[in-house]
């Protein structure tokens, strides 16, 4: 199937030898697509591959034989970001363990890279741990499907390790241990290291799963801490520019890799080989964008927490935040969302949302341009309105993902807009 035009210097060792920036570039380029002197990968958009002969067909669906067979299966196209997303989360993970393998698996959705991974590791009598503050959808399935399949959840901050504690040792049969680092939208940080270790010396056959979507590889890599596996909503910051809507699983333990493979065959959330293109494309610059979202975040946080009209400013990068020591020791930068509140509640919050300009009203995150949003109404609705306020969701914060704009216009438009407030 490894079909690279690539001297076998770089096919071998690209991962292992490079930079971060250069892997971005250059890991899995043109893997597993025909030798073309196209200069970026070629877009499969194909459903089916043929066959030369039955027994060709026969013999590459019984696996004496490697190739293509149906793009939910596999495809060229989709192959390249899943190298790229491998090399990007685990490289020096594979240095120092070079007997495990990093693979990926990207799928149609952020959501579905989460379901299926749930579904593909728990089983009736189980018992998730899951972070309090989530995604409300992630949050969404914990309460009102997983309980379906007979898997318990038990919702604990992750960023007290006391708490987390108390919760493995009450409970049986935990399979899994679930939570964002940084959460969305409260920016919350958890130390991965510490939840892996106490989760593997009270169930060994836990898996510690982490949303890596608001940190990004390039902030943080949560395989090298122990996390035994890694999600995206690649809609985000792995594409960063909000034309596509993708996520994916990295792991490092094959055994979960083929689990997790199974689930996506089955349950059928397999990407489209354009929007892995796009992906693709997007991820090459994660770098500079990152760099760049972290500066504007970083200048806006501290702006906003010398404003008369902001209550409280969650960004882990703010010496005052309760997080900043923990995301200092476990990643490079401190991402480029972060939240505030308004002194003067709702409205003030309504009246920032609709009166900037540059920060563009709408949900998602991680586009190279701003965005603003209303967690409480929009992102996080579907959450129940207790929870919601026992978790600090309340209806004067609003959301902002910075983009990769001037960090001054940034401050200008944002200045203007909380004048009349
Ligand atoms: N995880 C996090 C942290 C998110 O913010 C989101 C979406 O906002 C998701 C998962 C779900 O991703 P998608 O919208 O790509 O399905």
């Amino acid at each position: 199937m490894e079909a690279s035009n690539k001297p076998e210097f770089l096919r071998k060792h690209f991962y292992l030898d490079c930079g971060f920036a250069t892997r971005a570039l250059h890991a899995g380029e043109h893997i597993g697509q025909p030798h073309f002197p196209a200069h970026t990968n070629a877009i499969f958009q194909t459903s089916t591959f043929t066959f030369e002969t039955a027994k060709e067909g026969a013999e590459l669906f019984s696996a004496q034989r490697e190739g293509y067979v149906y793009t939910r299966l596999g495809n060229p196209t989709v192959l390249v970001l899943e190298a790229k997303l491998a090399a990007l989360e685990g490289a020096k993970y594979k240095i120092e363990h070079p007997e495990r393998t990093v693979s990926s698996i990207v799928f149609s959705s952020g959501m579905a890279a989460v379901s299926s991974t749930l579904l593909g590791f728990l089983k009736p009598g189980d018992t998730l741990i899951a972070g309090k503050v989530l995604y409300g959808c992630t949050e969404d399935f914990f309460l009102t499907v997983l309980p379906h399949f007979g898997i318990s959840v038990v919702a604990v901050d992750t960023c007290n390790l006391d708490e987390v504690e108390q919760a493995l040792d009450q409970n049986k049969n935990v399979r899994a241990v679930y939570f964002e680092t940084p959460t969305n939208p409260l920016m919350g940080v958890t130390d991965i290291a510490a939840i892996a270790a106490l989760a593997r010396g009270k169930h060994p056959d836990c898996h510690v799963i982490i949303d890596n979507t608001f940190a990004t590889p390039y902030l943080q890599r949560p395989l090298e801490l122990g996390a035994d596996v890694v999600i995206h909503s690649t809609t985000k910051y792995i594409s960063g520019h909000g034309n596509v809507i993708g996520g994916a699983v990295v792991t490092s333990e094959q055994g979960l890799k083929e689990q997790l493979f199974h689930m996506m065959k089955d349950l059928g959330g397999c990407p489209s080989p354009f929007d892995t293109w796009l992906v693709n494309t997007g991820l090459k610059t994660l770098p500079m964008r990152m760099r760049q979202h972290c500066e504007n975040a970083q200048r806006i946080a501290e702006y906003l927490e010398g404003h008369p009209k902001v209550s409280r400013v969650y960004y882990p990068g703010l010496k005052s935040s309760p997080y900043h020591q923990v995301a200092k020791k476990q990643m490079s930068g401190f991402g480029g969302v972060l939240s505030f509140e308004l002194k003067d509640g709702y409205p003030a919050a309504e009246h920032v949302m609709n009166a900037t300009r540059l920060f563009t009203l709408a949900v998602s995150l991680g586009c190279v341009d701003s965005l603003i949003e209303h967690p409480a109404t929009m992102t996080h609705a579907t959450v129940p309105e207790e929870m919601r306020k026992e978790i600090g969701i309340t209806d004067s914060l609003v959301r902002i993902s910075a983009g990769v704009e001037d960090g001054d216009d940034l401050l200008e438009d944002l200045r203007s807009a909380l004048q009349n407030a």
